[in-house]
């Protein structure tokens, strides 16, 4: 038992655990202090500024089965497709033309030497296309140190690979418990992507069934350990085509798993200053607004959908996904009213990238 108050813990450098699982707990006006707190730290280190990634959803064909994805490879009710290059490099030209600084290419895992050989050919083809302005995130999975090396050098900065759970025992509740699914091989392909040189990004899903707040403590201390420059967490949400569904009863609701993302982003902007906090398209699906409210309390990094319209409805990694109907233009200009109306401003033709990364990187050479 921790018996300290929110505004002790709150004036502490460090969280221990105990402290961690308190600050989880908060109700009412407590929480209230937390976020304060962490508007205050971003204020400080971040400013109001929220830059935007435009999102293609590259493909969906995975090889993987992990346990709360529809669109996992035993899910027979997706009809699999990938975006043509063309189409990409039209999304990219597009996300520059919309003062975006950047672009982020996710799709499930696959290792084939051709998806290899494409995304090295894409990413070439995108920088010159765009005239090397915008910065370009990858979320493809877990590949081979030379592959990851290889896209570094075609022009990727960045790499975003969630742990899902720093719990083995919680990550195997969640994955099938075999090599293809192996929590050591995640680890150390996070490990991989920071000695090759990317910023690298995790973060974990929230609210999931068997999930306790002590493994939630245990996440925030992992990111802070492993020291990311970046972090995308949101909360689960089910699928009715994934074994998952069936623990569906144990889930908290909507609603709490809501206030804990938002308790999980501004614990951690209090945590990692200066890294950069997505708020997710996850957090949207449970509450329209849920976005604008994760960047008041930390987040800076807002990921607008730019796949094409025909494809939208064959991601779904979970159900009753925001798929977004208007055109991108549209689309833009509501967001930027939203953004504005929360006291922030967008971050135009910039890359925003992680401050956290280019003060290692100082660091390391004073
Ligand atoms: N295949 C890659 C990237 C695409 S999946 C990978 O797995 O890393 C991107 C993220 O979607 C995953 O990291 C996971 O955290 C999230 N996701 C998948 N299914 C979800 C669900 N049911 N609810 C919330 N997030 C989910
Ligand atoms: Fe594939 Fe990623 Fe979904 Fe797992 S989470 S099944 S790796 S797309």
């Amino acid at each position: 038992m921790n018996t300290k108050t929110i505004t002790e813990i709150l004036t502490q450098e460090h969280f221990s655990h105990n402290d961690l699982v308190t600050l989880l707990s908060a109700k009412g006006n407590d929480i209230k202090q937390i976020f304060d707190k962490a508007a205050e730290v971003k204020q400080q280190y971040i400013g109001n500024k929220v830059y935007l990634r435009g999102l293609v959803e590259y493909s969906n064909k995975c090889r993987k089965n992990c346990l709360y994805c529809g669109i996992r490879a035993g899910n027979n009710n997706v009809s699999r497709y990938t975006v043509t290059d063309d189409e990409v490099i039209q999304a990219a030209k597009y996300i520059k033309e919309l003062g975006y600084g950047s672009m982020v290419l996710q799709s499930g895992e696959l290792m084939t030497r051709n998806f290899v050989d494409d995304i090295e050919r894409l990413l070439i083809a995108i920088n010159k296309e765009t005239d090397y302005r915008l910065g370009i995130t990858l979320s493809l999975g877990e590949q081979s140190e030379d592959t990851y090396r290889r896209w570094f050098d075609a022009g990727a900065q960045r790499y975003l690979l969630r742990i899902e759970s720093s719990t083995p025992e919680l990550y195997y509740k969640l994955h099938p418990n075999d090599d293809t699914h192996s929590y050591q091989t995640r680890l150390e392909a996070i490990q991989t992507l920071q000695k090759v040189g990317y910023q690298t990004g995790s973060g974990v899903m929230i609210g999931l069934p068997f999930q306790t707040l002590d493994h939630l403590a245990d996440d925030l201390l992992f990111l802070q350990n492993i020291d990311v420059d970046m972090v995308g967490m949101g909360p689960y949400i089910e699928h009715s085509d994934t074994p998952l569904y069936e623990y569906k009863k144990l889930l908290p609701s909507k609603e709490e798993r809501l206030e804990l993302s938002l308790k999980m982003v501004a614990i951690l902007r209090i945590m990692m200053k200066d890294i950069n906090i997505a708020a997710t398209t996850a957090l949207q699906t449970i509450q329209p607004d849920a976005r604008e409210k994760a960047i008041l309390v930390g987040a800076n990094i807002i990921m607008p959908n730019v796949t094409p319209q025909s494809f939208r409805e064959q991601y779904f990694l979970y159900q009753n996904k925001t798929v977004v109907k208007d055109d991108a233009f549209t689309y833009h200009e509501q967001l930027e009213k939203n953004i504005q109306a929360i006291g922030c401003e967008i971050g135009y033709n910039a890359h925003g990238n992680s401050l956290h990364y280019k003060n290692k990187k100082n660091n390391k050479m004073n």
